[in-house]
């Protein structure tokens, strides 16, 4: 088990594109890390790069006190598990998960028996003989994960493993998966485009747009302190409502719309009269009232989702669209009239696009 530093890291394809923009990264020793950003942001090339398959065209990478940089892939003493997970379909289960011991010059006896060992520790006893045809998504998943058990290494690397199961199946294989490395205590790093997932999974979370790193944290800070705009419309499952503002009344207050807001206590003296901001706060940590509030946000109720145990409401006001998460029993009615209190303590404010500092972390009381 190791660390992972990456030192202004860079990776420019043939066509001059940028895919890695001067990355400074450790994942720490045992950690089970999260790349998360949006298609084309760089997730996998970053992935590809620690493992050796692409080349980097500037920087470092050290996996504990070994500058990898210039090795083969085959002397990295990573293990990486692949969004189709590549198995060889000729091969039995037992084959592939020998496969890298093959490679390595293992006698074949002890392959068998490692082979057989590590199959047994993920539930495939039973299918050692089978092609991987013959298995279930989930199962072909295992046989993936096993083989890059096999040969004990460093690093685990995984591209997006999970994102060819079926949406029950993903979440069963999450809590295996997160119950695998805690036992392994393999330094973990994990590509995902789905951002539960990595809320779900990680000790800590890169957020990525363009080759940069736009937010380092935990699921905790990310998801409640978002350090920018870009990284509270890209990390919830129902989207952080983003509105604009200005300020007013010495600094008091809000002007959102017609709306009126007092300013939280925890921007008190840091904002400037007129300025304009954004306003950020969830869906989760709004109050609805059909009865006129004042210092709410208002709208007429446009949109009513069912989202199971609750409702997300989208209230159409001056400022634009507000959503809210109200509980399941609360009546709401198309075209009426909506209002919606946000939780103080939850309130975020963003100048120029970056979160405005406030002291003490909510993420990290929460
Ligand atoms: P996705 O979630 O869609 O897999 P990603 O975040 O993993 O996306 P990468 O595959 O790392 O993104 O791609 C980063 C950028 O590099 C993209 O603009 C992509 O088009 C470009 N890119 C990736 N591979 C190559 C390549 N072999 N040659 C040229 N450009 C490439």
């Amino acid at each position: 088990m190791a660390p992972i530093t990456m030192t202004e890291l860079v990776k420019i394809y043939p066509g001059g594109v940028r895919a890695l923009d001067a990355i400074d990264l450790t994942v720490e020793d045992g950690e089970f890390f999260a790349l998360l950003g949006p298609s084309g942001c760089g997730k996998t090339t970053l992935l590809r790069t620690v493992a050796g398959l692409e080349a980097s065209s500037g920087g470092s990478i050290r996996i504990g006190d070994r500058d990898v940089t210039a090795l083969p892939p085959g002397r990295r003493d990573v293990a990486m598990v692949f969004q189709d997970y590549a198995l060889f379909p000729h091969m039995t289960v037992t084959d592939n998960i020998a496969y890298p011991l093959r490679i390595k010059k293992v006698p074949s006896a002890e392959r068998a028996q490692k082979a057989a060992g590590t199959a047994a520790e993920l539930g495939l006893s039973d299918y050692l003989g089978r092609r991987p045809g013959q298995l279930s998504g989930g199962q072909q998943q295992r046989v993936a994960l096993a083989r890059a058990m096999a040969c004990h290494p460093q690093v685990f690397l995984f591209d997006e493993p999970l994102s060819n199961l079926d949406a029950r199946m993903r979440l069963e294989a999450r809590t295996f998966l997160k119950r695998l490395q805690r036992e392994l205590g393999v330094t973990t790093v994990f590509v995902t485009h789905d951002q539960a997932e990595a809320l779900a999974l990680a000790d800590r979370i890169a957020v990525m747009e363009g080759g940069r790193i736009r937010q380092l944290g935990t699921p905790k800070e990310v998801f409640h302190r978002p350090a920018n705009t870009f990284v509270a419309s890209f990390i919830g499952s129902t989207p952080m409502n983003l509105l604009d503002a200005a300020v007013s009344s010495s600094g008091e207050h809000l002007a959102i719309g017609n709306d009126v807001l007092p300013v939280p206590a925890a921007y008190a003296r840091a904002l400037t009269d007129g300025e304009k901001l954004v306003l950020g706060v969830r869906p989760e940590y709004l109050s609805y009232s059909a009865e006129p509030v004042k210092q709410a946000l208002s709208g007429e109720v446009t949109v009513v989702e069912n989202l199971g145990s609750a409702q997300l409401v989208t209230l159409s006001g001056e400022a634009g669209f507000v959503q809210v998460v109200v509980d399941e029993d609360t009546v709401l009615v198309t075209g009426d009239r909506g209002y919606a209190v946000p939780r103080q303590d939850r309130m975020l404010l963003y100048r120029d696009g970056d979160l405005i500092g406030t002291g003490t972390p909510a993420g990290a009381a929460a």
